[in-house]
């Protein structure tokens, strides 16, 4: 099928956004430009977390999903480490 139009416009974006990085002291990015994490996904600043696109690049929300629940299960090891 084909339709006839005056112009097209392409608005899909899937690159990396430097924003959270550049406005949260201690969080450092890869050199691809997404969010460092380590194993337990722990950010470059101690105590937050990250997981998703942000990580991992351009992926599935089933990658995104897995990621964030990892994510938490470190975050609750974290905080019973940490407890005082
Ligand atoms: C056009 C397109 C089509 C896709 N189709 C599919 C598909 O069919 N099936 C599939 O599995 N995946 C698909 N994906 C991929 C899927 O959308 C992503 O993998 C998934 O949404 C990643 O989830 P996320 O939670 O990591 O990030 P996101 O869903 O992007 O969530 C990040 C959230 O953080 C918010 N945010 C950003 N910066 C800040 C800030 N500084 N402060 C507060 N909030 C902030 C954003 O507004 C956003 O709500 C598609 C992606 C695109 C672009």
């Amino acid at each position: 099928m084909q339709e006839k139009a005056d112009s097209t416009i392409i608005s899909i974006s899937q690159m990396p956004r430097r924003k959270l990085a550049r406005t949260t002291d201690g969080l450092e990015m890869t050199e691809r430009g997404l969010l460092a994490v380590d194993e337990n996904y722990m950010t470059t600043r101690p105590g937050v977390f990250g997981a998703g696109d942000v990580v991992t690049g351009a992926k599935t929300v089933v990658h995104a999903v897995d990621g964030a629940k990892k994510a938490s299960e470190a975050m609750i090891r974290y905080m019973e480490q940490t407890e005082t």
